[in-house]
């Protein structure tokens, strides 16, 4: 079982099953995993729909438990803060008051919290639209407001699912290019699940190929370039990366 790049596991996967009973019968959703999320590691997950990705996600978080086998955090637990596909910003509050959110939640909003708030609108930039509301954002500035609300409480873990899958071309590609600048920048682990091969070899140190549902860990890619990665997409190295992650996905 590998492990990231200091080698210390922040979460392990134990040969975990998952199953869903339904009036139509067992579905079996995931089937004998085995993987290590090492600490500061960005790992990528990506394979078919179907094969298991969000239930891997929600096991990850607690949401579901596992039907076999078990997963481990480092010291018990782990904080997490999680990106979506959707926004699911507050549209009644600023950018500011939605990225300090926790605080708000729990009626600590102070002073700190503004300010916590602000560096990180910087840190994705959105400087200057610290006091928008959503309704006044664009697609990829409301997806970074969401980006730097999951960072927020400094969690040892960032689950990704899908945040960059909607939004057009180019902006994706500017906003994966600053989600691997912070990364470079903070280090924390993260968890990512896409159906880009591009992104996945973008952002990530390892790539997890999920088979079609049971999902299994069909391939494990490591992505052996240096960072950032976004400067290496015309290295024949990134190419044959995502060639062989094509073919693994028979797209
Ligand atoms: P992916 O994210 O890769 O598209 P999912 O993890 O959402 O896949 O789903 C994997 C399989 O498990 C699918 O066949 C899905 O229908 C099934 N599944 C997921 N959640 C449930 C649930 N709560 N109840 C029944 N079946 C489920």
């Amino acid at each position: 079982m590998s492990t990231g790049t200091s080698g210390q596991a922040l979460v392990t996967f134990e040969d975990v099953h998952k199953s869903f009973h339904t009036a139509s019968g067992e579905t079996v959703a995931l089937q004998g995993i085995s993987q290590a999320i090492g600490k500061g590691e960005f790992v990528a997950v990506i394979g078919p729909s179907g094969c298991g990705k969000s239930t891997l996600l929600r096991l990850l978080c607690g949401l579901e438990q596992p039907t076999r086998g078990r997963i481990r955090y480092s010291g018990g637990a782990v904080d997490f803060g999680v990106a979506f596909q959707e926004h699911r910003l507050l549209p009644w509050m600023t950018v500011e008051d939605n990225i300090a959110l926790a605080d708000h939640m729990t009626a600590k909003f102070s002073k700190a919290s503004r300010e916590r708030a602000r560096d990180l609108c910087a840190l994705v930039g959105l400087n200057g639209f610290e006091k928008r509301m959503p309704s006044e954002l664009s697609g990829g500035m409301r997806q970074r407001t969401s980006f730097a609300r999951a960072m927020y409480a400094k969690p040892e873990l960032l689950l990704l699912d899908e945040p960059f899958g909607a939004l057009d071309a180019l902006t994706r590609e500017k906003i994966i290019a600053d989600a691997e600048r912070i990364w470079l920048e903070r280090r924390f682990t993260a968890f990512l699940i896409t159906h880009s091969i591009d992104e996945a070899v973008q952002l990530a140190d390892r790539v997890l190929v999920l088979s079609p549902r049971p999902g299994r860990v069909a391939a494990e890619i490591t992505v052996d370039l240096p960072r950032p990665h976004v400067r290496e997409r015309s290295n024949p190295r990134y190419v044959q990366l995502c060639d062989q992650l094509r073919r693994l996905l028979e797209i």
